[in-house]
């Protein structure tokens, strides 16, 4: 069977073992504050509509989407509001939060009936889906109903599950395919209910073999979706890459996949999806992977929205005995596109994918030196790029040179950081300067169009 690729890339410590085996385990969180930051999308802060002192109930809408890259936000414990005020999230940054004082009861909104999937039209679902408050859970942030609005029906022809999950350490979607698999899939068919002309793509790691042929197993029978093999390899899982392995076709950084016929969701949101649309339930939970050498019981996790890292990381097992705070790196995400966590207290978000916890002792870490001219940056990006010249573009402050040599076509995934013999950060570097010119629409032009 081929194992479809891209050209460049890397092959990290993959880390997988550590929880790959164990299945998913839910967390509740403890009676006190639950913290919902009113920005967990792209977009402008959604809009609270409680007030301090409001009851509310697990499901119930707490904040209503301001614009069409925003999207809602619901309660995922029942309780009394009990501040709307800047907290601290875990990265160290404050943002305007709604508070919930959880009552420890979960008293749900009241759900209507299951809706038949044969009964659904593409207005339902994308009402279903922006109501329902679900974002890109892969890290995008964009909201889902946004991308499958403006995608024309009649031009899309291929629908893919993102079930690949190539950053280091993360399996929450090798335990979904294997504990849910029908989520994922009824995830698929709904998308193709939207689309007709489309077929479906689960694509799956090459180290998924189990999951591979279980989904095979269950989609003998369905004409329209295809599971396909995509090589371990590290990021064979971003947006661009995952299309051309697939597909042949290729996009940049100017475009969103519908513009060549794509839509493109990952496991999680497709799950959101399922919930959501058949189930009524908005997005309130997602999977976090807790893993890594520094905590006692890797495994994935299921967490309710607005817990904080503290209560996952302790509830999941805690630190490794023996080891303490101060002996450990914490990553929000994986190793290569995660970033540091300054505060344990900050909630999780519908974007928090992993809590991955190294121990600082068995971390190389190795003094910056001098560019050798080795060319392994360049061998290794996946989008083609001279990372060396956009590095020195950023140093030298050149925007234009920067944004000539294809800077703003960076997908921020690492490769050039991690082969770079010098320990050169250069992914750092050129994805902050990407990332604050695409801030600047007269600067980026059509490059703003993702954030804006
Ligand atoms: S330049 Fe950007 S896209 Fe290329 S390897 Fe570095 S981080 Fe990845
Ligand atoms: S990988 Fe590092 S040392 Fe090699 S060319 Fe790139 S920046 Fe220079």
């Amino acid at each position: 069977m081929a194992v479809h690729t891209f050209a460049g890339g890397v092959h990290p410590f993959g880390g997988k073992k550590m929880s790959r085996d164990r299945a998913v385990v839910t967390l509740f969180p403890d009676d006190g504050e639950i913290v919902y930051p009113l920005l967990q999308h792209m977009g402008k802060p959604s809009i609270p509509i409680v007030r301090i002192g409001d009851y509310v109930r697990t499901g119930q809408l707490i904040a209503r989407a301001d614009g069409d890259l925003s999207a809602n936000l619901h309660a995922s414990v029942s309780g009394r509001v009990s501040a709307i005020e800047n907290r601290q999230l875990v990265g160290g940054e404050s943002s305007l939060c709604i508070v919930v004082e959880s009552d420890g009861l979960f008293l749900e909104v009241p759900y209507p009936e299951n809706r038949r999937l044969s009964r659904l039209t593409k207005e339902t679902v994308i009402n279903v889906i922006r109501e329902a408050g679900i974002v890109g859970m892969g890290g995008s942030g964009i909201p889902t109903a946004f991308k499958l609005e403006r995608a024309n029906t009649a031009d899309i022809d291929t629908v893919i599950a993102n079930c690949v999950e190539c950053e280091p350490y993360l399996t929450s979607d090798y335990r979904r395919i294997l504990e849910n698999p029908w989520k994922i899939i009824n995830g698929v068919m709904i998308l193709l209910t939207v689309f007709p002309r489309a077929r479906g793509y689960i694509a799956v790691s090459d180290n998924n073999t189990e999951g591979y042929r279980l989904l095979r197993g269950l989609l003998k029978n369905e004409p329209r979706i295809y599971v396909k093999r995509m090589e371990d390899k590290y990021p064979q899982g971003a947006e661009r890459q995952l299309i051309y392995a697939l597909t042949g076709r290729t996009l940049n950084a100017k475009m969103l996949p519908y513009d060549i016929g794509c839509i493109v969701h990952n496991t999680d949101t497709l799950v959101a999806i399922n919930q959501a649309v058949i189930m009524h339930e908005p997005l309130i939970t997602r999977i976090v992977t807790v893993s890594g050498d520094g905590v006692q019981s890797p495994g994935n996790f299921r967490i309710r929205i607005g817990m904080t890292y503290r209560q996952i990381l302790e509830q999941a097992g805690g630190l490794k005995k023996g080891v303490a705070l101060e002996d450990v790196l914490i990553l929000d995400g994986g190793p290569m596109t995660g970033s540091p966590v300054r505060n344990l207290d900050g909630p999780a978000t519908k974007l928090t994918s992993a809590i991955i916890v190294l121990q600082k002792k068995n971390i190389r870490m190795q003094k910056e030196t001098a560019c050798t001219r080795c060319g392994g940056c360049a061998d290794a990006c996946p989008n083609l790029l001279v990372p060396l010249f956009l590095y020195e573009d950023v140093q030298e402050k050149r925007d234009d040179a920067f944004i000539a040599h294809g800077g703003m076509e960076c997908c921020g995934c690492g490769c050039c950081s991690y082969v770079c013999p010098s320990k050169i950060d250069l992914s750092a570097a050129i994805d902050g300067r990407r990332h604050a010119l695409a801030a600047d629409e007269k600067k980026a032009g059509d490059y703003a169009r993702r954030y804006i």
